[in-house]
């Protein structure tokens, strides 16, 4: 397997090596540092410099770091149901008129919530012969009209293979759209580079790229720009969150990300209510809470700012409204 990326990434770091970390965020003693074996802490350096390291009560530090509640009992490995819809190359075909891409295995950024922290990657590795299965399951599935990059993260693959990646997918004539889960452009806003943006550009779908952001103060200068040039581009350009305690439950968050989000030409989707992966417990936030939380969105913002408070259960083909 070649490398997925065409820029250096920040190396996973282990916790005893985190330049900025202060003290007291490390006496997670033996805990903390079991958490940081079993998923590996990684913070790509644009989002380090947006964290207030002296409070280890940071929405954006809390994350990232790991923690010695992930030790905690409950959630499972495969919380959303993905393993049994694994079909040809890295697809998932659990959603009928849309399969979805694992498309790399690898993220700029590891949020300690993430459902896919236990997937099996290397079951199904990103490789070059790969493509060629993935149009092939496409061609003989007419019902499928839309392809979702996921990953990992997509935007973790080299340009170049990206574009071998889209090439392949011309033969798919019933292809409508293409979509592309990210949270890149705004965790490692250089990322979105000339040869990116061509790429885009001449892509022969319609694009949405869907982006991932839980916090208002995740929106910084670098991001920002990014999103400018792909505003430039005409693209789709949605936001999902997930619903984490302690980072983003709070009324007047959710309005500020909503509100930060529009300055910058994203209209918000999903607000996920968390899967429940193991590890990640103490970000969970019971149902009735956050359908109170969302209904009060309402009484605030617009009705296109507020997002879809939604669960993916697993046995099911599409997300659960909640509110
Ligand atoms: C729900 C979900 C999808 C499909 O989402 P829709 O936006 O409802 O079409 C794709 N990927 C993941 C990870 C999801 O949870
Ligand atoms: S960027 Fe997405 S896939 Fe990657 S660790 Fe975070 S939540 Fe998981």
């Amino acid at each position: 397997m070649d490398s997925p990326t065409s820029q250096p990434r920040p190396a996973k770091t282990a916790l005893s090596r985190v330049e900025h970390l202060p003290e007291p965020l490390r006496r997670g003693g033996a805990l903390q540092a079991a958490a940081a074996e079993q998923f590996a802490l990684k913070i790509p350096a644009e989002f380090a410099s947006l964290i207030n390291w002296e409070n280890s009560e940071d929405p954006l530090l809390r994350q990232v770091l790991p923690s010695a509640q992930e030790a905690a009992p409950g959630g499972g490995t495969d919380p959303v149901g993905e393993l049994s819809s694994r079909v040809a190359g890295g697809l998932v075909h659990k959603y009928g008129h849309r399969a979805l891409l694992i498309a790399s295995s690898a993220c700029d950024i590891h949020c300690r919530y993430c459902f896919r922290r236990h997937f099996p990657y290397e079951q199904a590795p990103p490789s070059a012969g790969r493509w060629a299965e993935v149009a092939s399951y496409l061609n003989q599935h007419p019902e499928v009209s839309e392809l979702i990059l996921s990953g990992g993260d997509p935007l973790t693959l080299s340009t170049r293979r990206l574009s071998s990646l889209t090439d392949s997918l011309t033969s798919v004539r019933h292809l409508r759209r293409l979509r592309i889960h990210s949270r890149t452009p705004l965790v490692r806003p250089q990322r979105v580079d000339e040869p990116l943006l061509q790429w885009l550009a001449t892509l022969p779908w319609p694009v949405v790229l869907v982006l991932h952001c839980n916090h208002p103060g995740e929106l910084g200068s670098g991001a920002a720009q990014a999103l400018a040039e792909l505003r430039r581009l005409g693209l789709t350009l949605l936001n999902q969150s997930v619903l984490l305690k302690g980072v983003n439950d709070c009324e007047q968050t959710l309005a500020e990300l909503s509100e930060t989000l529009f300055d910058q030409g994203v209209l918000p989707y999903y607000l996920h209510q968390m899967d429940p992966v193991q590890g990640a417990s103490h970000f969970a936030v019971a149902d009735q809470r956050a359908r109170a939380l969302v209904n009060a969105l309402r009484n605030r913002l617009p009705g296109y700012l507020v997002p879809r408070l939604v669960s993916d259960p697993p046995a099911s083909e599409s997300k659960k409204i909640l509110a």
